[in-house]
Formats: structure tokens, sequence, C-alpha cells
């Protein structure tokens, strides 16, 4: 049944819509409107450095790029390969595409064993989380889009309007709720950092959070199956305290919040108040553009937005920067006119840690 999963097909003259580099290969029938040579180099690049960051050799590893009608691209990993879809005539800018491919390379890596609930926060995590530091470490990705992917996720973390919500209850709503879908991504994500941080203060800069997960890579393709008590033991091993309450309070709970130096002592954090993004409609119409489940006397409702009508809105990692003051605009159209609507985001707000390049002060 796996393997069936696992399984894609794909129709049609291939000899030419193809590139080989290495054991690596990008597939295509439908130009996929971006520079794939590019695109194939940077990917090459950066498997080689995660094939060694996590200790594995390299394999043979296959790209296969689809179209689809949609806005942005979406991509699932399976063995030694990925599948990523995107709209040719709307291609993605070159970081968001970056960030998803080096997201899918970490999936061809690093996983637990267990149930959903107890790996997800940590095959998703670790995937946000070494598609960023390790392009920002080997200089393929600059501390400006860096931080500003960091900064996005601790917003998509801290001040989701789902955040009340345990791991457990996240994961029931993972495949229904975009927002509640997150969660275990950037808990994920801020926990690695955070014990990244722990280590490395603990051992005097000897063990860093990579060792861990290299021996986890080394140990289950020898067999061994780890889960989440398995992960605990190891790192306690070289912390020597128990694990469980550092998981809890950042992944399983979320009420905790990472150290400042989580991601380095070249940077500084602050925390900020930022809106919490909730307009009186039902999330899902952040992402399909019709207005569903709206509230009365909400937001979107005192605006002048009415239930199932169509609009055009910013993608959601736009909205997720905005700041307290600023306006969301939404386009209308009605009866052949289009308007605009203008929701200000003046409701509830969250502190979430947000950093930036520390400034060196000589005296
Ligand atoms: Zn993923």
């Amino acid at each position: 049944m796996e393997l069936l999963g696992d399984t894609y097909f794909m129709c049609g003259d291939l000899r030419e819509q193809h590139l080989r580099e290495g054991p690596l290969s990008t597939w295509w029938l439908t130009p996929p409107g971006i520079d794939v040579d590019s695109f194939s180099a940077r990917l090459g690049t950066t498997y080689d450095l995660m094939s060694h960051t996590f200790g594995a050799p390299a394999h043979p590893y296959r790209v296969f790029l689809r179209a689809h009608p949609h806005r942005g691209a979406n991509a699932s990993a399976h063995p030694a390969s990925f599948v990523m879809a995107m709209n040719p005539s709307r291609p993605l800018d070159v970081g968001s595409l970056y960030e998803t491919l080096a997201h899918e390379l970490v999936h061809e890596w690093l996983h637990l064993d267990g149930s959903d609930h107890e790996k997800t926060w940590f095959v998703e995590g670790s995937a946000d989380y070494y598609s960023l530091v390790l392009p920002l470490r080997a200089g393929m990705l600059d501390q400006a889009a860096f931080l500003a992917a960091v900064n996005v996720a601790a917003r998509e973390c801290y001040a989701n309007p789902r955040r009340g919500l345990s791991i457990q209850q996240a994961q029931r709503l993972f495949f229904s709720d975009f927002l509640a879908h997150r969660l275990p991504y950037v808990r994920g994500m801020f926990y690695l950092a955070d014990l990244d941080a722990r280590l490395r203060r603990e051992t005097a800069q000897k063990v860093r959070v990579d060792d861990l997960v290299r021996g986890v890579v080394r140990d289950r393709s020898a067999g061994e199956q780890i889960g989440i008590s398995g992960w605990c033991t190891r790192v306690e091993n070289t912390l020597h305290s128990p694990e469980m309450p550092h998981l809890d309070d950042l992944v399983i709970t979320g009420a905790g919040r990472p150290s400042e130096d989580a991601f380095g002592s070249q940077f500084e954090m602050e925390m900020v108040d930022v809106p919490v993004p909730d307009f009186g409609f039902d999330s899902s119409t952040l992402v399909t553009g019709h207005v569903r489940g709206l509230v009365p006397a909400g937001a979107a409702d005192r605006a002048g937005l009415h239930d199932r009508e169509d609009i055009e809105l910013p993608r959601y990692p736009e909205i997720v920067r905005m700041n307290v003051g600023d306006v969301l605009d939404i386009k209308v159209s009605r009866g052949g006119d289009s308007a605009t609507i203008s929701i200000p985001l003046t409701g509830a707000t969250a502190l979430v840690p947000q950093w930036r390049t520390r400034q060196h002060t000589t005296d």
C-alpha cells in the first residue's frame, strides 16, 4: 500500500524534457515556466550539502515537475524523489521555489517512527529548520532572506489563530485546516533551533543538533526504530536532564518560546506584538478566495463582505507579515464592477519572537 502511495505516472515524451546532473535528474512534460538549469544546479548543490550533513551517501534522486492551475506551488516527497506542482503562467519567485525544494530534500533523510502526532513535528519541523539553516551556513541564502523566513515562521507559530491547540488536536485538523496544519512544522522548527542552542551552550559548542540527527539517520538505516522517547533518550545522553518537558513546552502544547540564541549569537531577538490574522471568516477563505463562514459583526462583515462571494486577496505569507495598524485590501467583483474592501488589522494581537542581525558596537 505504501508503495502504491509513492507511485506516480507521467505519460508523454520525456526524451527532451529532462535534465541530468550526476545522480540527480529533473523531469517535466509541460514547460514549468522556470529556469530549469539554475533550479537543477541549486538542487544539486543543496543535495550534496544535505547528504554530507546527515552522513548519508548520495544516490540517484529524481524531481518531477508538473503543471497546475492554482496559485503558488506544492510538493510531496517520495523515496529518492519529489513531485512539485506549479503554475507555469504564474511561477513562484526564486526564493520561495528554493525554500520548497530544500524542504522536500530534507524528507529524503529525516524521519522518526511512531504515530502521526508523535513524528510529524520532527519530520516537517526538521525539513523547515534545515532548509533554512544549512543554506545559510553554506552561503546559499543571505541573512536577510534567512531572517525573513524565520520571522514569518515565528508569526505563523505564535500569532496563529489556532496557537492554543495541542499537537494532537492540530494533527486531527491536519488536512482540513491550513492554520492547524502549520503548527507541527513551525513548532518543530523552533524546538530544534532551541535544542541546538542548549546543546551548544552545555557542551562548549562541541555538540549540535546535527550530531543527534546524524545518529538517528545512521541507526534508522541500520533498522532501529526511533520514536519520540528514543529521541528524548538521545538528547538526555548529552544534556543529562529530562527532555520531555522541553518537547512538551515547545511542541506538544506550544506554550514555550525558543531562546534568544536559538539561531546563533549573530542574531538578537525581540518580542514584537503582531496581529493575529483572524478576519471573521473561515480560514479556508484565505486560500480559496471564496468567502465562507462569515461571522456576524466580525471584521469582514463590518467591512461589508458577503458570505459565498469570490474575492482576491494577498497570498497568506504576505498577510502574516502585516503589522498592527496595517490594512488588508480585498478586491471584490459584484455585478461586473470591482470594489476594494479594506479590513484594518485592529483585532487580537500576540507577542512573537522576531530575530535580527546583532549590531556589533565597538568601544
Ligand atoms: Zn514536508
